[in-house]
């Protein structure tokens, strides 16, 4: 017999899934909200032009091809934090971040996950929201953490249960480990207000909960990565003890060059070099040390003035395309087609994704009647629509609902 006859078959991935029946289906009309990954337009994949010319850079200056250093490319991670922190944050000033660049947001929650469970001194528990980013259970589960949740979407008013929140994290137990997204919460694209995230500090700093920020889409939210990291600089101005975890592929269009940050408050000078060690302890047997190009490329982006600001404005291009989608889609849906119920959610979730409210039964309804895909929790990919198929999306909604 096989040395792997006993190995289980594991569910599909529910989101690769999605994409898989879409690639299979053979209708001109068919439309992917599966994916996250933005499109533009005219629904293709966008290359960033400031992350063409950073290439372009990048491969004037005839670069080798060495070993990056454990921790990544120290230019990058001291940029990195920086557009996270902000430049006049005073960790940043104080030289008391302990980062490294990791292989995307995964990775950076995964090397998190790794150091918190070989060095939180405390119940090693963590809260993340209902419903959250799908793999943030397994990584954390494969961490070594306990996984909890916390209540956070209210399918009632399709959006932020806050009470049920702030219960939640005033009952959980003291020094837990809080996994907050900083912007545009993926599923649901419900995000706390400014007022309500100091409230949210406020029982962080009274229950001594260490809060965990998943930041994957800094700038995507808004258009401005100024106003997209207000939680995460508001945590920090309140004196929390912060963990961060940064991803650019989405900010930067970058998804499969894999860069990422990992970042860690520390109390001074002395803290932050036994944390680097460590950290580069708990990376070295996993990967040794992260991929090279797209490091180079976030890089050039961040330290090149006239390619930042270009930057800047692509990923408010982005943003604003989504944010007129929204628009577009909530009008359709109430006065050109008028769909029964409240629509007006569509227009306030920010960020990539959007729960619809569409149950489990229409979802797959849209897939096998419409050849829309998306996934059956009834979250779409705002990117995935466009002025060419808007229209059609919208009247396929309405007569799921009808
Ligand atoms: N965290 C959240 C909330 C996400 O939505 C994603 C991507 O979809 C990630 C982290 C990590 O993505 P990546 O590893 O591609 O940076």
């Amino acid at each position: 017999v096989s040395t792997w006859s006993s190995v289980p078959a594991g569910p599909p991935d529910p989101i690769l899934g999605v994409s898989e029946a879409f690639k299979a289906d053979k209708d001109p009309r068919k439309i992917n909200l599966g994916v996250g990954a933005y499109r533009d337009e005219n629904g293709k994949p966008y290359v960033l032009s400031s992350v063409k010319k950073a290439e372009e850079s990048i491969r004037a200056s005839n670069p080798d091809k060495e070993y990056l250093p454990i921790t990544g490319l120290p230019e990058f991670t001291k940029n990195a934090a920086k557009l996270a922190y902000g430049e006049d944050s005073a960790p940043v000033k104080a030289g008391t971040i302990a980062v490294t660049q990791s292989i995307s947001g995964t990775g950076a929650l995964r090397i998190g996950g790794a150091f918190l469970g070989r060095f939180y001194p405390h119940a090693k528990v963590i809260y993340l929201p209902v419903p959250s980013w799908g793999n943030h259970t397994p990584i954390f589960r494969d961490s070594g953490l306990e996984v909890r949740g916390y209540r956070y979407f209210d399918k009632k008013t399709v959006g932020l249960d806050f009470e049920g929140l702030k219960e939640d994290l005033r009952n959980a137990p003291e020094k837990a480990i809080v996994l907050l997204h900083a912007c545009a919460h993926n599923p649901t694209g419900v995000d706390p207000t400014p007022a309500q995230w100091q409230e949210i500090s406020d029982i962080v700093k009274e229950r001594q909960l260490f809060p965990f920020f998943d930041m994957a889409y800094q700038g995507f939210a808004s258009g401005s990565t100024d106003r997209d990291a207000f939680a995460v600089r508001h945590f920090v101005k309140e004196g929390h003890q912060i963990a961060l975890s940064q991803s650019f592929a989405k900010n930067m269009g970058l998804y499969g060059e894999r860069v990422g940050a990992f970042s860690l408050i520390t109390a001074d000078a002395e803290e932050k070099a036994r944390v680097d060690s460590q950290l580069k302890i708990v990376i070295r047997p996993m990967y040794s040390n992260p991929p090279l190009h797209g490091a180079q490329i976030a890089n050039t982006i961040l330290s090149t003035p006239a390619l930042y600001h270009e930057w800047e404005s692509e990923v408010k291009g982005m943003a604003e395309r989504i944010i007129s989608m929204r628009e577009r889609l909530y009008n359709e849906l109430t006065h050109t087609h008028k769909t029964p119920g409240e629509w007006s959610h569509i227009k306030s979730q920010i960020g990539m994704f959007s729960f619809t409210g569409l149950s489990e039964a229409q979802s797959v309804g849209l897939a096998e009647k419409a050849h829309i895909y998306l996934t059956k929790d009834g979250r779409i990919s705002m990117a995935g629509l466009n002025g060419s198929n808007i229209d059609y999306f919208a009247e396929s909604v309405a007569r799921a609902v009808k």
